[in-house]
């Protein structure tokens, strides 16, 4: 089994590239977002918690996802490769990932850092469409990321709307989150000699050009 992980701020584009890896490596994608957004579509007391957290850009209790990360590991553990994605997002997170990896008799075997600005990261982030029906992902101020028509999915014909953390105020929030707790995470792979750096200034063709490389020598 191959493991990796996508360490990016909010907005980068990081989802776009683990459904890229999903096609080409059959990998599974375990997005911790999704599985809170998932848990919030159940509309309880929890539910409501969980939203009222997210939209304020903070982070969930680490309790919560990890128990979240066992469930889908056990759901998948016969998966060729499974693509963390959104964790981990702390150190301690961090270390909870490996007791559990070493657990199961895994390692994670390449950690992929996406570096973008914070001009660029809000701008990706404030132009962000997901359709509410097939989950597609759009942005109204990229020419090749717009939709055909706009506010409909070119896909399934969905209504396009903007997720509920994708506002100015939950970008700062999550950007300050990102650079106190989660950058501290790339030294600690960078020591593993695991780390690579990928440059989101460039397009999801050519970021994906590399992390499929280096997918492959991992
Ligand atoms: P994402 O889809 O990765 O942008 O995640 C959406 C939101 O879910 C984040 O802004 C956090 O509030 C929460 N979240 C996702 N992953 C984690 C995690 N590893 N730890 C705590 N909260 C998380």
């Amino acid at each position: 089994m191959k493991n990796i992980i996508f360490i990016a701020p909010h907005g980068t584009g990081k989802g776009t590239q683990c459904d890229l890896i999903t096609k080409e490596f059959g990998f599974k994608h375990l997005s911790t977002g999704d599985l809170i957004r998932k848990a919030i579509k159940k509309q309880d007391a929890f539910a409501k918690e969980l939203e009222e957290t997210i939209n304020s850009g903070k982070l969930v209790s680490d309790d919560i996802v990890l128990k979240m990360i066992k469930d889908y590991l056990e759901e998948n553990k016969n998966a060729q490769g499974i693509i963390f994605d959104g964790y981990p997002r702390t150190l301690n997170q961090a270390y909870a990932l490996d007791e559990l990896m070493a657990n199961i008799k895994e390692t994670i075997n390449v950690v992929f850092y996406l570096d973008i600005t914070k001009e660029e990261a809000l701008k990706r982030t404030l132009g962000r469409l997901i359709c509410a029906n097939c989950q597609k992902s759009y942005n109204k101020f990229y020419e090749g990321l717009k939709p055909k028509q706009e506010g409909i999915c070119d896909v399934c014909g969905g209504a396009l709307t903007a997720r509920g953390d994708d506002t100015e105020e939950a970008f700062n929030n999550l950007f300050d989150v990102f650079m106190e707790q989660t950058l501290p995470i790339l030294d600690y792979y960078q020591n593993k000699n695991i780390l690579e750096k990928i440059d989101a200034s460039k397009t999801q063709e050519e970021m994906f050009q590399k992390i499929n490389e280096k997918i492959k020598e991992a």
